[in-house]
Formats: C-alpha cells, structure tokens, sequence
C-alpha cells in the first residue's frame, strides 16, 4: 500500500462534512442548505443564542413576586373551559421532588408548546398560591441540550433546517470542535492577544462552541468579535488613508468673507447646532481630500439650510453641486427654497427631474456639461445619470465639487464612489432624519463622519399625538374639522393606495370616499399618492400650500420632507403598518408652523405589542429614541437595507450590542495602519489577508495580495 503524503492541517479542515464523524450523506445534504460545507464550516457555523442553565434558581430558593429563571420538566398539562371563548392551562413543572404550577389565560394554543416530559427553562415572577408556587404568563423555552451530554450549563442554540434537530445539530458541531478546532491557525500575532485580551482561536472556538461558564463564552465571543470589527475597521482604515492620499476634491475653504455672505442670505438665525454642523462642513469641504459625511437630525431641526450653506460655499469657488431628493416634490420644495434664498444673486440653478419634456431635459444637460449651471436639483435617479455619457442622456458635470443626498441613508460605500466624474471625487453629504446608531455609521456605511442637530429651531410647537379607540372616532372627526374651520390645514394618511384583499387595512380610496362624503364633505379634500403622474402630484402639492386644498388624503409619499407649516393635524389609519420612524417621519409634517400640531392614530388592530408600540410612539416626541426602540424591536433589517450598502454582513458582532467593542477595534485598527498604512509587516500577513477576502471588493482595495 502506497503512503499518502499527511495531509496539511488547512487540508484536514476542508474536510466535505460528509466525512466528518457522525454526518453522512444525508445530513450533510442538510448542512449544505445551512452553507456548512466543511469541517471549517461546522467550527465557524457559530450559535445563534445560548440557553443559561448556570443561574437557574432552586424553587426552594424562590422569593414571592421576584422575576427569576428555574427549569424543571414538564409533569402535567390540564387545560380547562372557564367560559364560553375562555380557558385556562394549567402546566405542573417538576424540578426533583418540587413542582410549580405555570398558569396561561385564554391562551389555549400554549397547550401545543408543551409535552409530558419536556425539559424547559421558565421566566417570571413566582406567587404563592397557598403552599404552591404558581407563574402566571411566563415566558418558555424548551431547553436544548443532546441527552447524553454532560450537563453542559451554558448551552449553545443553533440555527437549524428541516431534518436536523437541536440535539443533533450540537453532537455534530461538539464532535467536530474536539476533532478539529486543534488545527485552526491563528491570524493574530502571540503578542497581540495577550496585549488586547483576547483568547487564542483554539481555546476560543471550544468555549463558543461547549462554554464552561457564562464568562468564559463572553471571554470566547470577545474575540471574534473583535477580530470581525478589527477586521472591518482595518479594511476602512486601509480605504481612509489611500483615499485622503490618492483623492484629490477641490479645496472649498470657507474664508470669512464667504461666510458671511452666506449666512446673509437666511432669512433666520441659524441655532447653534446648525452653526456647529456647518463649522465642521466648512472644515471638510476646506481639505484637498473628499468630505464623507452623515448630516443628522430629526424631522424639522432645520438640515435643508445647511445643505445650501455647503452648495454656496461650493459655487463661491466656482464649483458645481448637485442636490438629490427622494421624491420630485422634495426636489421641488428645495428648488425654491434655494430660489428664494437667492433670489438677489447670480447664481443658477435648474431642475432636472422625470417629468420634465425632453427639450426641457436636454437643455439642462447641455448648461450642466458647459458649466452654465451651478447647482442641479433633482431626485435620486440622478446618481445614475451621473454615470452615463452625455451622448446617452448622461449628466456630465465638469466642476462637480459636491454631491447632496437628502433623506437617504442607505447610500451604501458602492454607490458613493460612483458619483466621481472625469477624474474629479466630489465631497459628499447626505442627510437623514433617521437617526443612525454610531456602530452604523461607522460600520455599514463607510465610517461616515457625523454631524447631528439635535435641537430644532426655537419657538418648535410640539405635535400633540393620541392612539384613538373606535368609540372616540366621531369626536376625533369633530375636533379636526374644528382645526380646519379655524384655517388650519390637515393629512389623512392610510397605507395603501386601493383596498387589497386584507380588510383590517385601510385605503387612501377608501378613506377619501368615506371622509369626502361624512367627516369632511364641507371641505376641499384631494387624494395624493404614488401612482399619480409627477405633473399631477406637483400640481396638488402646489394648490396645498397655497391653501387651495384643506385637507389631503395621502399614503406615506408625504412622508419625507413636505413642509406646509399651516398643516397642523394628522390622522393615520393602520397606524400599525408603519414604522415607528416612518410614523415620526410623518409626524413631523404637523410641527412646522407657530401652531400645534395634533396626531390621531387609528389601530386596525388590537394586539399586545401593536398598542404597546403605538403608546409607546404616543407618548415620546423624541425620534432618536423611537429609533432605538424600533431597531430593538424590529431589528436592524430595516435600517440597514442590507443589500443597499454593498457590504458584506456580520457574522457575529451585534451592532446593538456591541458599541464598546466596535471603539476598541476602531481605535486598534487606525493605530495599526497609522504605523503600517498597507499592513506590510510579516506579523499581520494572516490578518491583510483576511482583510483583503473580505472587504477587497467591496471596499475596492484590490486584489486578495
Ligand atoms: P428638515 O431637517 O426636516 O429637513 P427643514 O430644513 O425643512 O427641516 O426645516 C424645517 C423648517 O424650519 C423650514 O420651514 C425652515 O425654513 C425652518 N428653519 C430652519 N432653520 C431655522 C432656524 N434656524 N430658525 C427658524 N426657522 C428655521
Ligand atoms: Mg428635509
């Protein structure tokens, strides 16, 4: 028999799953659909959650109304009739010779959670019913363990697919760490871990996998961590430091004269977060190297001044800038805000937006590619045309020294760098009243810098909002009829365009038939939504503003930016289909004159957490902390549009939770790179490489070296 060569131990870990002890053919066909492909996948497949069994507390040890965690199997289920729609289950919990009784109200369906026998982790306050302990409403989980394991007491929970159970799923993952995890190879240099603190991979990836404790997993997670944000933060750092080197902007320096002549022009005060956001601005767009910055602040703090401070300062310098709204209404708006604002000076500006003739178009382009025109205003789609030739309708811009982008924020890394024209990166703003959390930003987006107006103009009214219930409607109609007859102006907003099969749903269709014919038929009422053509939506916007219409019946296209500030009430059915942000979003059109504005919400639905939400929105004003709520309970999916930014996901940093962490790899990364800009030092080879697969093509630093 001939000898095989050993194999290398990066060779053994790409062992196919199928080879790996206690899979086979017919699961690793299952872990395929979990991309578990190889012995390296299983050790990297991380636990999605753990189940805590260390603090589990005895129930002799139970205090009365203290809210604590036992666990216990499942002993006896009795579910009983209290009524005609009502119930009551009864679950006896069993833990060595003690018993609880968990008890569940009207929630039959509990029953299906449970079975006779079933080991499970209990959550709640405890009482004592007589000589029992009873739970009411607790919060179960089954706990998940592979029956012939030592009690492991912090236990890992995978994520799992059809035909492969928890316990499974653990013995295959367990086998593999002590078979394999000795041959993972580590990317950091010795003396690295033991000056940040972190666990050498092999101890790692057992303590993640099987922890001995509580603090040995976080000690184990730390370092993946942190070698996950090290990773990023290096790739941006890398990008930074070439960028600021190779990029070259024009230098925009807001000398005092041009300051001033400027800040003439409005017809305000600015407050003193706006003058702070436009000083660091004016710092950016000073330097030879593109400003990347976020420009934050709730709905009416006032950003739409200082994106036209950041345009004149760039047309003082003979350069041009473009600004780009989500919707042409917006466009609209901010054309003749700026029209107005200048309407003493020289500088020119056009439109260029989808309803626009094609002469009217062409002329545009035309003044754009001569430098006739200083700022263009138009909506999102012109970052496309910013990438097309003249010849195909393209906007060429030669002195193009700013990119504005208003209201969107998941302008990802990817789309940014294709705003560059003829060799020239422009600075680039965007602005958001979505507030970001700073791991966000810092991660996703680029490692933008931020500015934030934090407080709006004075003189604010604030918006008064209500969660109505059915009984109150007619007099909520009263009220906001009274506004209207007091010549206030009002929205009437509803998800949906047309009735779409779901009942519980209100309609803008609808709604205005109901409202134009009841409610409101004294009034001038007009319809707004989506499926209208540019032409006509302008048309109604511009009749709302000059007080022509009262009130407007609207899907969320008003969501972003509309500024009447004689609209003063609101009215939102479904509120539940919107969230929370949207809903401040849409909040923020009524606070924007010297009145107050109110806010009716109608629930379609009466769920726990729908109301619990919307009185929670009710009763807050401030929208970074709705954001926060909202990122908690809907998670970070929404926010980040994952697929827009054009960055790779994280794999086991939390964005939430992991703030303090992503600092320290933010700090580290930019002091690595200040001392080795390309990571050319031997010691962190492993680490550019890593650096590079994961972030080269995203982030455009090249090739894998
Ligand atoms: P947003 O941040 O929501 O885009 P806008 O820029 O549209 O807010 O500003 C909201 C309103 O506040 C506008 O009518 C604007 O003219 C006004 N405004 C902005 N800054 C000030 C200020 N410093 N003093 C008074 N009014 C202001
Ligand atoms: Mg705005």
């Amino acid at each position: 028999m001939s000898t095989a060569r050993e194999k290398t131990p990066a060779e053994q870990l790409m062992t196919p799953v199928q080879f790996v002890r206690g899979v086979g053919p017919q699961r690793a066909e299952m872990l395929e659909r979990l991309k578990v492909r190889t012995a390296r996948d299983v050790l990297f497949f991380f636990p999605r959650d753990y189940q805590d069994l260390s603090e589990v507390t005895p129930i002799s040890e139970l205090k009365e109304g203290e809210a604590t965690t036992i666990s216990g199997v499942v002993d006896e289920i009795e579910l009983r009739s209290t009524g005609p729609g009502r119930s009551m289950l009864g679950v006896l919990i069993r833990q060595e010779n003690q018993f609880i009784r968990l008890v569940w109200f009207n929630q039959p369906y509990m029953q299906q959670r449970v079975s006779q026998g079933m080991r499970v982790l209990v959550s709640g306050s405890p009482t004592l019913n007589g000589f029992r302990w009873e739970m009411r409403h607790p919060r179960l989980e089954k706990i998940h363990e592979q029956q012939d394991s030592p009690a492991g007491r912090v236990l890992p929970v995978y994520p799992l697919t059809e035909g492969v159970n928890q316990g499974q799923m653990q013995k295959i993952v367990h086998g593999v760490v002590s078979e394999y995890a000795t041959l993972v190879d580590e990317v950091f240099p010795t003396d690295y871990l033991g000056q940040h603190n972190l666990s050498p991979i092999q101890t790692a990836l057992p303590q993640l996998h099987k922890p001995d404790s509580v603090e040995s997993l976080e000690h184990a997670r730390y370092r993946f961590v942190y070698q996950e944000l090290l990773v990023l933060q290096l790739a941006l750092a890398i990008r930074r430091q070439r960028l600021t080197q190779s990029q070259l902007a024009p230098q925009l320096t807001a000398t005092g004269k041009i300051d001033a002549r400027i800040k003439r022009l409005f017809p305000f005060e600015l407050t003193d977060d706006q003058k702070q956001a436009i000083e660091e601005i004016g710092n950016d767009l000073g330097r030879s190297y593109p400003m990347n910055r976020l420009l934050q602040g709730d709905v009416g703090t006032g950003k739409t001044v200082i994106a036209e401070y950041a345009m004149l300062l760039t047309v003082a310098h003979g350069s041009q800038a473009v600004l780009m709204a989500p919707t042409e209404i917006l466009a609209r708006q901010h054309a003749e805000t700026l029209q107005r604002d200048l309407a003493e000076s020289r500088v020119r500006i056009a439109m260029l937006t989808g309803s626009q003739t094609a002469k009217q178009r062409r002329d545009v382009l035309a003044a754009a590619a001569s430098g006739e025109v200083d700022i263009i205003i138009g909506t999102h789609a012109l970052s496309n045309a910013l990438n097309k030739e003249v010849e195909s309708g393209g906007l060429t811009m030669p002195k193009l020294g700013l990119v504005i982008i208003d209201e969107q924020h998941k302008f990802g890394v990817q789309q940014r760098a294709m705003l560059k024209q003829a060799g020239v990166d422009p600075h680039y703003l965007v602005m958001t009243a979505t507030p970001i959390p700073r791991t966000v930003s810092m991660t996703m987006f680029g490692d933008l810098d931020v500015s934030t107006l934090k407080q709006g103009p004075p003189g604010r009214q604030p918006v008064n909002s209500y969660l109505i219930p059915d009984e109150k409607r007619d007099s909520w109609w009263e009220f906001f009829c009274k506004k209207i007859r007091e010549g206030r102006q009002g929205f009437v907003v509803a998800p949906l365009v047309q009735e779409a099969g779901d009942e519980s749903v209100v309609s803008t269709d609808e709604l205005f038939e109901t409202l134009s014919n009841g409610p409101l038929e004294d009034f001038k009422v007009e319809l707004l939504h989506g499926r209208l053509s540019a032409v006509e939506k302008n048309e109604i916007m511009d009749q709302f503003r000059r007080g022509k219409i009262q009130v407007l019946v609207a899907t969320s296209v008003i969501e972003v930016g509309v500024d009447v500030p004689n609209a003063t009430v609101m009215a939102i059915e479904s509120a539940e289909r919107f969230g929370l942000a949207q809903l401040h979003q849409l909040r923020g059109r009524i606070c924007r004159g010297q009145h107050p504005g109110f806010l009716g919400l109608f629930s379609g639905e009466a769920g726990e957490t729908t109301l619990e939400r919307l009185t929670a929105f009710s009763t807050t004003s401030d929208g970074f902390e709705l954001a926060e709520l909202d990122f908690k309970i809907r998670g970070p999916g929404d926010l980040l549009g994952t697929q827009q930014h054009g960055m790779p996901p994280m794999r086991i940093a939390d964005l939430i939770r992991d703030t303090e962490i992503l600092e320290t790899a933010r700090h580290d990364a930019q002091q690595i790179v200040a001392a080795d800009p390309e990571l050319d030092d031997k010691e962190f080879e492993k680490l550019k490489r890593m650096v590079m697969v994961r972030y080269g093509s995203a982030l455009e630093l090249g090739d894998v070296g």
